[in-house]
C-alpha cells in the first residue's frame, strides 16, 4: 500500500541542527515501556495521549484468570487475552534490580504488599500502579482505547485510529506528530511445528493460556520449551499430574532422564513426531502416551494495527530494519519501538529506550542520517548472519540463542546497549550492581534451580542496590 501524499524524503531527519521543539506524541500501550514512555515524553516538554485497550495500567502484570477461546492461540479470530501470566508467577529477577532507575522497586510497609525480594505478580502491579500515580501519567492514559490504525498521511504525520471497547465502536481518528509503539510482545503466541500433531487426539495449548495446574491433575503432561515459563509450569503441574515430560534443546545444568526431587517428571530431547494413538515419539527414542501437550515456545511480535507500506516488516520475528532496535531509517523518529530487546532487564532498558526517543523527538539528541542509520543496522544484521544467529533471535540481547540454560553468558549485550542509550541521552551509565546482581542471579538460577527465589549469597549487592536507593527515595 502506497503511503498516502507522503514521499520518503519527507520523512528522512534533518542532519543540520534544529531548535527544541515539542511535538504531539501517541503512545500505544500502558505496560511498563508505555508509563515510562508517557513519563519521559513529558518530561522532555511533549504533549502525550496513551492509548490503553485496557481499563487499567499494567500490561502483562494485570493478572486474569480467563484465557482465550483457542487455548494453542492460532485462530487469528479468537478472543484474546493479554497477559500470558500464571497465578503462581514470582518474578524471575530480584526486586533491586528489576526496577526503573529512579523509582525503586522497594518493599512498601503495608499489609497488602509482598515483601519478598523475589515478589508474586500482584506486587509488580502495585508498584506499576505506584509509578503511575507518583508521576501523574494516570491523566495521560485513555483506557478503554484500543487502537486499529495507525498510518502516515499528508505532511508525515501520523493518523491513529481508536475506538472504545465495549461501547459502539464507533472509530475516532486523530493526527500527532510521532507515535510510539508500547504494546508488548508476550501475547502473540508462537507454536511447535511437530510432524503429525493436527492429527494428534490430546488436548494441546500455549502457556500463553496457562493459568493454574489444577486442571492437570492426573493427567499425562509434554511440555515443550526450555524458558523460563517452562521452567515455572513444568514444576507447578508436577504437584498434581500423573507424570510430566519436558522436551527441550538443552539441558541446561542438569541430564535428560528422571528429574532429581520429583518421582514424576522427566527431561527428554525434542519430540520427533506424534501420532494419533495418542503417543508422543522423543529423539531419543522413548514413546509415552500423552493426554496433552503444552507449547512453552514463545511469542511473536505482532503489530495488527500497523501500516507501513513495507518499510517495516516483520520477518522470521525480526522487526525490521530498525536502528538500535528503535527507528526505522527511513521514517526517522517519528514511529518508534520501545521494549523489543528480550533477555534482558526490562524496565531499566525501557526507561533508557524511552529518554533517547523524547531527547530525539524534541531535537535534543540528533540522529545520525538515514544512510548512516541503515548502514549501521546491516552491519548488525551482517553480523548476526556471521555468527550463524537466525533472524529471530534479532532482538535477543543475551549471547545465548534463547536458551535458559545459558544465561550466563547473557551480561553483555543488554549492558552494552543500556549504556549506549544512556550515553546518548545524557544519563549515567547503568549501576554496577545491577550488572553483577544480574549475573548472580543467573548464576543462582542455574545453581539451585527449585530456590533460587528464597535462597542467593549477593545480599552485599542489595546493600550497595539500597545506598543506591538513598538518591531517590529520600
Ligand atoms: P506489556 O506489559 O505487555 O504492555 C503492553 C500494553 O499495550 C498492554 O497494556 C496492552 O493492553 C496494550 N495494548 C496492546 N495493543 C494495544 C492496542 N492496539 N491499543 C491499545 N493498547 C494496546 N519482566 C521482569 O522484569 N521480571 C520478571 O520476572 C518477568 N516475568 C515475566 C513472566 C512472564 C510470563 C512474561 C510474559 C513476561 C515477564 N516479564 C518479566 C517481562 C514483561 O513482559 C515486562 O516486564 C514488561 O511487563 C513489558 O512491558 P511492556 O509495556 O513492553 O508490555
Amino acid at each position: 500500500m502506497a503511503i498516502p501524499g507522503t514521499t520518503i524524503q519527507h520523512l528522512s531527519m534533518p542532519t543540520a541542527p534544529r531548535p527544541i521543539t515539542s511535538r504531539h506524541v501517541a503512545v500505544i500501550g500502558a505496560g511498563a515501556a508505555g508509563l515510562v514512555a508517557a513519563r519521559e515524553l513529558r518530561r522532555e516538554g511533549h504533549s502525550v495521549v496513551v492509548f490503553e485497550r485496557d481499563d487499567q495500567v499494567g500490561g502483562t502484570w494485570v493478572y486474569t484468570p480467563a484465557v482465550e477461546s483457542d487455548l494453542l492461540g492460532v485462530d487469528p479470530s479468537r478472543r484474546t487475552v493479554h497477559t500470558s501470566l500464571y497465578h503462581s508467577l514470582r518474578t524471575n529477577l530480584p526486586r533491586e534490580s528489576m526496577g526503573f532507575r529512579d523509582y525503586p522497586f522497594v518493599f512498601k510497609d503495608d499489609a497488602d504488599r509482598d515483601p519478598r525480594r523475589f515478589p508474586g505478580h500482584r506486587e509488580v502491579l502495585a508498584y506499576l500502579k505506584d509509578f503511575t500515580r507518583e508521576f501523574g501519567i494516570g491523566e495521560l492514559v485513555r483506557f478503554d482505547s484500543e487502537v486499529a490504525r495507525v498510518r502516515i498521511v499528508e505532511g508525515s504525520k501520523w493518523e491513529v485510529k481508536s475506538f472504545e471497547r465495549g461501547k459502539d465502536e464507533t472509530v475516532l481518528g486523530e493526527i500527532f506528530d510521532a507515535v510510539v509503539v508500547c504494546n508488548g510482545h508476550y501475547t502473540e503466541p508462537r507454536i511447535a511445528e511437530i510432524p503429525g500433531m493436527n492429527k494428534w487426539p490430546g488436548k494441546q495449548m500455549h502457556s500463553h493460556n496457562y493459568r493454574v495446574p489444577e486442571p492437570f491433575r492426573d493427567q499425562v503432561v509434554v511440555l515443550i520449551g526450555s524458558s523460563a515459563s517452562a521452567v515455572d509450569i513444568s514444576r507447578d503441574i508436577a504437584v498434581v499430574a500423573k507424570e510430566v515430560h519436558v522436551a527441550a534443546r538443552t539441558v541446561g545444568n542438569g541430564s535428560f532422564g528422571k528429574q532429581p526431587g520429583y518421582d514424576n517428571m522427566w527431561l527428554h530431547p525434542m519430540i520427533e513426531r506424534v501420532c494419533e494413538d495418542g503417543s508422543v515419539h522423543f529423539q531419543d527414542g522413548s514413546i509415552i502416551l500423552a493426554n496433552v501437550i503444552l507449547h512453552c515456545t514463545g511469542y511473536k511480535y505482532y503489530f495488527p494495527f500497523l501500516e507501513t507500506n513495507g518499510i517495516l516488516t516483520v520477518e522470521d520475528n525480526r522487526v525490521g530494519p530498525l536502528y538500535k532496535h528503535i527507528f526505522s531509517p527511513v521514517l526517522g523518529p517519528w514511529l518508534s519501538f520501545v521494549g523489543l530487546p528480550w533477555k534482558v532487564i526490562p524496565f531499566p532498558l525501557v526507561e533508557l529506550q524511552s529518554k533517547w526517543i523524547a531527547g530525539v523527538l524534541s531535537n535534543r539528541v540528533s540522529l545520525p542520517s538515514e544512510e548512516e542509520m541503515m548502514e549501521d543496522v546491516e552491519a548488525f544484521y551482517a553480523s548476526l548472519e556471521a555468527s550463524g544467529t537466525p533472524k529471530r533471535y534479532t532482538h535477543n540481547m543475551g549471547a545465548s540463542q534463547g536458551l535458559w540454560s545459558d544465561f550466563l553468558l547473557d551480561v553483555a549485550f543488554q549492558f552494552e546497549y543500556n549504556n549506549w542509550l544512556a550515553a546518548h541521552s545524557g544519563c549515567p551509565p547503568i549501576e554496577e550492581w545491577r550488572i553483577q546482581m544480574y549475573y548472580a542471579t543467573g548464576k543462582n538460577r542455574l545453581a539451585r534451580p527449585e530456590s533460587y527465589r528464597d535462597e542467593w549469597e549477593d545480599d552485599h549487592l542489595v546493600l550497595q542496590a539500597r545506598e543506591d536507593f538513598i538518591n531517590y527515595t529520600t
